[in-house]
């Protein structure tokens, strides 16, 4: 089967549905950005790599951050990390409060910006320069050193983060965060912000779909098991409380941000990171999840 093409029928197909959701705006860098945008990359681990549209211009991968920031926290610690962070879908939107009282300050699981916040947290205790860590990280593994904080993004979400600063402070009380709050928020905030392309996002994601190695430098990133766990995370929470609805459209590990950005695996194949900043309710891209829909119903793989 020609990917390229049935890539290249699926943007055109997908184009035309601009206007079926809106930019995030409760961030209001993210609300300045032009919701016409869409594009496509896809990589694979045996080096091919093709893009379309909008698939070379930055945007702000925010919640995709995540599971940049879980793996190198993953290298790390063992079943301790399971002990501050749940891994069960959480059924309540990204932000969401309300779970924390009753499961006393232990989130649901570390794609919610409360359990994301946790393993921030954590990654703080093990790495002496967090933010130069994290993008050293990512840069490395989208093989791309023009990958950088977006300092207007960053400093608009810290102006308007009284949400997860309360997230934060919550947490705290149950002793489950080491940090000052500030710093914590201060981390948070920037790595939310790293702005990259669809190519380099789709390139960036390529060691979860091989099994935890870099497939171009051999360096092993997570253990086999480790990559397991960190793509079940993604297929059972990497969409807010539409994980459920995006793993039976796609039947794909994956995670989206309110940036726009959707990345996707195929396990032992390819990466596929689409943009387009217009959201649903849910904070999920309308047109990223339409195209990868679309994507593994016309290739006839998922992972089931
Ligand atoms: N920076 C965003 C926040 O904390 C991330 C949310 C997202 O992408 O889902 O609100």
């Amino acid at each position: 089967m020609d990917i390229r093409k049935v890539i290249e029928k699926i943007y055109n197909e997908v184009k035309p549905m601009f206007g079926r959701g809106k930019v995030a705006d409760y961030i209001p860098a993210l609300a300045e950005v032009n919701p016409r945008q869409y594009g496509i990359a896809v990589a694979s681990i045996d080096g091919e790599s093709f893009g379309l549209g909008d698939c070379r211009t930055k945007f702000s991968i925010q919640s995709i951050s995540k599971v940049f920031t879980l793996a190198m926290v993953m290298r790390h610690l063992g079943e301790e990390l399971w002990e501050s962070v749940g891994r069960e879908p959480s059924g309540t939107p990204f932000n969401s409060l309300v779970q924390l009282e009753y499961e006393h300050g232990i989130p649901r699981n570390p794609f919610i910006n409360a359990g994301a916040l946790v393993v921030t947290d954590r990654l703080m205790n093990l790495y002496e320069r967090p933010k130069d860590s994290i993008l050293q990280f990512i840069r490395e593994n989208a093989d791309c050193d023009d990958i950088y904080f977006d300092r207007n993004i960053a400093r608009s979400e810290l102006e308007t983060s009284s949400r997860n600063m309360a997230l934060g402070y919550f947490m705290k009380s149950f002793g489950n965060i080491d940090h000052d709050m500030d710093k914590l928020i201060d981390v948070y905030c920037n790595q939310c912000s790293v702005a990259m392309t669809c190519e380099e996002l789709a390139k960036s994601f390529l060691f979860l779909a091989n099994h935890g190695e870099n497939p171009f430098t051999g360096e092993r990133i997570l253990s086999v098991s480790k990559a397991k766990r960190l793509n079940s995370l993604m297929l059972t929470c990497g969409f807010y409380d539409e994980s459920g609805d995006f793993a039976f459209r796609v039947g794909l590990p994956g995670k989206s941000g309110v940036g726009g950005g959707v990345v996707a695996i195929i396990p032992g194949k390819l990466s596929i990171a689409v943009w387009s900043p217009e959201l649903d309710s849910h904070g999920n891209s309308c047109m990223g999840i339409e195209t990868l829909e679309r994507f593994t119903t016309d290739i006839g793989t998922s992972i089931f």
